[in-house]
């Protein structure tokens, strides 16, 4: 039985209590974990100022450096068994709980190799002074993680934040935090101090609300809903704590008439099939030049007829969603869309396979979206593609732009000139030209404007969200 990872030992939760692991392949209880609460919090943080103060305090970047690429070893010879236990836990299908594993080995050895390479300035003040900046951890870091991917969530944000120096307290999602319990484990068994990672288990409200609010957390980063972002930020600002919010997303793929379709096309049906849609920087929005609609529908929407949900261990295109209620709220934002007359090119298929108690959705195409509908405007976190048209290159704007998100953009364009414009002129943390990285990218800083979010995770630039700077201002003569 799982338990939380609290100074490198498996501890029951104070309460005693627990909450059951449901498989979405079949909507049965199979495990159960921690219900914890502020007690366990409170043994987590105590447990990580300890590790801070005597151990990872000492190290140096060099030395934490070199067990973050151990770890990443360790992660690397056993990604089959942690995709298996992500797979069960979310759904995944065996390629995309495989591709999971594989990137939180990269995101370990990306932050393994920068750590020691985050350097300060110097800076020409007065004569007869020297000035000079650091970066310094925060301290304790908490990191609030939901369910669509554990593994690659947890390697950015936990990677970025011990590589600066930071100890960390892991709330993973009440869905899905099996996989990290163990990735947690093998950190202890390549030598990480008892405390630099710990792992506390349980219901956001309860155990998610209890870490942010805790004044021995330095710095939050937070990964989930918009709506549970701001709870955050409210409960963060009462005690002036740093939040690094990553939020959901309504991403749109842009494409113009020059577009080369037959090279968009798998960019297009993975950005909203990958994870079976329940990603932040998902492109659930098909923004087509008019003119070209027909035509990149009719492409678009047999593909859609082709895709298959079923048992993950089937790999097909899509496994089930992560729950019932996610079920049901996709299907809640099909209805609507219907009873508004809003017509569905194509819709893919649930295999025989699938049984009827899990939790599986179609992929579904519309068409002629309205761009004020809920369904253009809000997040689905499902394999619902709305697809509209647009006259030119102004009114794209304006449509890519007219939500309250900015995560990830696509743009498929040929005109040179056309590609440079719409970068600067959509609002999105990430422009993808030609290509679209729906989550992808270690080495590329994400994250969010508007409603998705602020700071930055993934890539070099995450280390300056997990550290402070000090300006050091000495006078010698
Ligand atoms: P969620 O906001 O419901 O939960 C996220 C995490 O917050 C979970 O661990 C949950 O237990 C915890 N939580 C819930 N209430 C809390 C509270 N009051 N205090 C502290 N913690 C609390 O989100 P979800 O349903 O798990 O994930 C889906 C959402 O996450 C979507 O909106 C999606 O777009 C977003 N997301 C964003 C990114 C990104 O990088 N921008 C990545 C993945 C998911």
């Amino acid at each position: 039985m799982p338990r939380n990872h609290i100074a490198n030992t498996a501890v029951r939760s104070v309460s005693g209590q627990t909450l059951p692991v449901i498989d979405p392949a079949d909507g049965q209880t199979y495990e159960t974990i921690e219900r914890s609460n502020a007690a366990d919090i409170d043994n987590a943080v105590r447990a990580a100022r300890e590790c801070l103060d005597q151990t990872w305090g000492q190290f140096t970047a060099a030395e934490r450096g070199r067990l973050l690429m151990k770890l990443s070893a360790k992660v690397a010879e056993h990604a089959d068994e942690l995709a298996a236990i992500e797979q069960r836990d979310c759904g995944k299908p065996t390629r995309q709980a495989k591709t999971d594993a594989l990137a939180l080995v990269r995101y370990f050895e990306f932050y393994a190799g920068a750590g020691d390479k985050l350097h300060g300035d110097t800076i020409p003040y007065l004569n007869g002074y020297s000035v000079l900046t650091w970066y310094e951890p925060h301290g304790v870091t908490g990191h609030v993680i939901p369910w669509n991917y554990p593994m690659q969530i947890f390697g950015r944000s936990v990677g970025g934040a011990l590589a600066a120096g930071n100890v960390c307290v892991v709330k993973p999602s009440e869905d899905a935090c099996l996989s990290l319990i163990r990735v947690a484990e093998l950190a202890a068994e390549v030598g990480f101090p008892p405390g630099a990672i710990n792992v506390v288990t349980g219901y956001g409200h309860e155990v998610g609300d209890a870490l942010v609010r805790h004044p021995g957390i330095d710095h939050i980063s937070f990964t989930g809903s918009p709506r549970v972002g701001t709870l955050i930020q409210q409960v963060a600002a009462e005690r002036h704590c740093p939040v690094t919010l990553e939020l959901g997303g309504k991403g749109p793929q842009i494409i113009f008439a020059d577009a080369d379709i037959e090279a968009a096309l798998p960019f297009i049906i993975n950005g909203i099939v990958q994870n079976a849609g329940q990603t932040c920087s998902a492109g659930s929005r098909l923004l087509v030049q008019r003119g070209f609609y027909e035509q990149v529908l009719e492409r678009v929407g047999k593909a859609f007829s082709a895709l298959r949900a079923g048992p993950p261990k089937l790999d097909l295109d899509l496994g089930p969603l992560i729950r019932k209620t996610q079920l049901e709220r996709v299907h809640g934002f099909l209805e609507e869309a219907r009873s508004a007359g809003i017509a569905t090119v194509a819709q893919g298929s649930i295999v025989a396979e699938a049984p009827d108690t899990g939790f599986y959705a179609a992929a579904t195409l519309l068409r002629d979206v309205p761009m004020e509908h809920r369904i253009a405007q809000e997040e689905v976190f499902g394999p619902v593609l709305s697809a509209m048209s647009f006259d030119d290159e102004d009114q794209a704007v304006e449509m890519a732009n007219g939500t309250n998100f900015g995560l990830v953009a696509g743009v498929w364009t040929q005109d040179g000139a056309r590609q440079f414009r719409m970068a600067r002129r959509v609002r999105a943390g990430q422009v993808f030209i030609n290509n679209y990285g729906a989550g992808g990218g270690v080495e590329l800083p994400f994250g969010g404007t508007k409603a998705s979010g602020y700071g930055r995770e993934k890539g070099f630039e995450a280390l300056y969200g997990f550290t402070t700077l000090k300006t050091v201002a000495i006078r010698h003569g």
